[in-house]
């Protein structure tokens, strides 16, 4: 009996630590996407005649932050108001 649940103990730990490695890559390489994104992303709010607020660093710490892909930016928008929007809702407008 003792034999089994050290067995089964063992397998419970192996299977958390495995499912910890991977979900800790995933995230790494989400972050790490995106964090390459941020010329592309000061593009899109150019191209729209608006001017991204967050900096850089600002932008990978909004990214590392958020638990999905959703994720707020500043930006002053064309009419010269500063905004928050979802970034993902400004792209697909
Ligand atoms: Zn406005």
């Amino acid at each position: 009996m003792s034999f089994y649940n050290d067995i089964k103990l063992e397998y419970l730990l192996f299977k958390y630590i495995t499912n910890l490695l991977k979900d800790n890559s995933l995230y790494n390489a989400r972050v790490y996407r995106m964090t390459n994104n941020y010329e592309k992303v000061v593009n899109k709010f150019n191209e729209r005649n608006c001017k991204l607020l967050n900096t850089n660093e600002e932008y990978i710490e909004i990214l590392k932050s958020s638990k999905n892909t959703t994720y707020k930016l500043n930006y002053i928008a064309s009419c010269g108001h500063e905004h928050i929007v979802f970034y993902n809702v400004f792209k697909s407008r």
